[in-house]
């Protein structure tokens, strides 16, 4: 996301960072490129107007232009106001409530409101320990139902037996109540959308608003449409009166022109995006960590939160003491690269990291990386449990095996066991090695 607006606005950075000083013309030359950068990302110009002006009159200001690191301020003061322009503070969903908590989402067909409805079940489970009950209430569209039930099934969530004889006012209605008898703690309304926005619906929607009184309205817009997704997001807020947004299909979004401009031009907040196809492919939207990504500064919070879901603290701790004593195996090292991947593509993670725009450069092509940890791990399942175990046992007629099980040359497995080897001697250095080891260099 956003990686053709970040390489425009480094670019421009870069040259104002090369400048040891800097007076208005160079500002101006520089904002009239942070202009165009927006311009091309497809941020409402009224939006860029706005956010150019507010950032030329801070950086004019004369503390700026007499700092001794006046490129730098200019890039603080453009993250700031960025931040300002994504919404500021993160905004979290409205949860607070007695009984079920209703979530109804809305938006146009195609947008991602089922799958989003599919992930949110998933992040409020998971993350958050409750317990969902899925809603389908289109009963227009024959196989809409079907597609939450399977979801439903999918990720063992109970879905409301909708049928697409019921009015979708008293499914939303009986749905509530059902949960509100069976204990469960929030309700996601996938209501019907349609490829425009049409008066029946509307009506329909608002209807089911006064019937269960939500705590919260999301609208569920797919970022690639740009400023349609803005107009719309405009209209159904005129009509609904919106909580919230969630932007999906961002994975694919390069330019970020929805992103920036749907808080400024609606006046409510983005608080998820949807990353991929993938269910666990969600992620609570903060502006402060999205402007550090636009501006390739990384954003080590959500590596950390993503770390944190994935790996628990006994194993974690767990693992160090093997490290320590050189018992990591091969086992271990595969466990290890699978929750890896789960966290995301090599090229997703980097991204996160501060100060790798450079070094990924240098890189190259991340998916070549991606196939060597694939060819990796197919050696890895070519061996038995005992030789991932105990590689030391791993002998040559052992190695040719492995290497025709997983179409690899049989020296590539050398390498692989070689690499091995070194990384277990080197763990066993960095972690403080043996105890013996130890003793010797402390003072007695
Ligand atoms: P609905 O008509 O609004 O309920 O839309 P769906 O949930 O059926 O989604 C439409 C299509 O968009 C499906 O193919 C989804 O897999 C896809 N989709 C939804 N969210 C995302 C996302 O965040 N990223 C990507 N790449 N695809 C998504």
């Amino acid at each position: 996301m956003f990686e053709s607006l970040s390489d425009r606005l480094n670019g421009v950075f870069k040259k104002f960072r090369g400048q040891g000083r800097l007076d208005e013309e160079n500002i101006q030359a520089g904002l009239r490129e942070v202009r165009l950068a927006l311009l091309e990302a497809d941020v409402n110009y009224k939006v860029v107007k706005e956010f150019v002006d507010r950032v030329r009159e801070r950086a004019m200001g004369q503390d700026v232009l007499k700092s001794l690191t006046p490129g730098q301020q200019v890039v603080k003061i453009v993250h700031d106001e960025l931040v300002d322009l994504l919404g500021g503070e993160h905004q979290d969903l409205e949860l607070r409530a007695k009984g079920p908590a209703v979530i109804m989402m809305v938006g146009l067909q195609g947008s991602g409101k089922t799958t989003t409805t599919g992930k949110l079940a998933l992040h409020l489970r998971k993350d958050r320990k409750m317990n969902p009950l899925m809603v389908p209430a289109d009963v227009y569209r024959p196989a809409a139902i079907e597609q939450l039930m399977s979801l439903g099934r999918q990720l063992d969530v109970p879905v409301f037996q909708s049928t697409s004889q019921m009015n979708p006012v008293d499914i939303a209605r009986n749905a509530v109540a059902q949960a509100e008898a069976e204990g469960q703690d929030v309700v996601l309304l996938d209501t019907a959308g349609r490829l425009h926005i049409d008066e029946h619906l509307m009506e329909e929607l608002a209807n089911i608003k006064a019937a269960v009184n939500p705590n919260e309205i999301l609208f569920v817009a797919d970022a690639m449409t740009g400023q349609d997704a803005v107009n719309v997001a405009q209209s159904f807020n005129d009509l609904l009166d919106i909580s919230g947004i969630v932007l999906t299909k961002m994975d694919g979004d390069a330019r970020g022109g929805a992103a920036l401009s749907i808080k400024s031009v609606t006046d409510k907040p983005i608080k998820f995006v949807g990353l991929g196809e993938k269910l666990s492919e969600i992620e609570a939207f903060h502006p402060d960590r999205i402007a550090g990504r636009i501006l390739g500064m990384g954003d080590v919070m959500t590596l950390i939160e993503k770390a944190q879901t994935e790996i628990d603290e006994e194993e974690a701790e767990a693992i160090g003491k093997k490290m320590q004593r050189a018992e990591f195996d091969f086992e271990d090292f595969r466990t290890q690269m699978r929750r890896l991947k789960k966290l995301g593509s090599l090229e997703s993670l980097m991204k996160l990291i501060p100060g790798m725009g450079s070094i990924r450069e240098k890189l190259g092509d991340m998916n070549m990386h991606e196939k060597e940890l694939g060819r990796v791990e197919a050696m890895i399942n070519s061996m038995t449990v005992q030789e991932r175990k105990q590689p030391k046992i791993i002998n040559p007629s052992r190695r040719e095996r492995i290497a025709k099980g997983s179409g690899v040359d049989i020296q590539d497995v050398n390498q692989l066991i070689k690499n091995f080897d070194n990384m277990q001697k080197m763990m066993k250095k960095m972690m403080g090695g043996s105890s013996k080891g130890k003793k010797k260099r402390m003072p007695q």
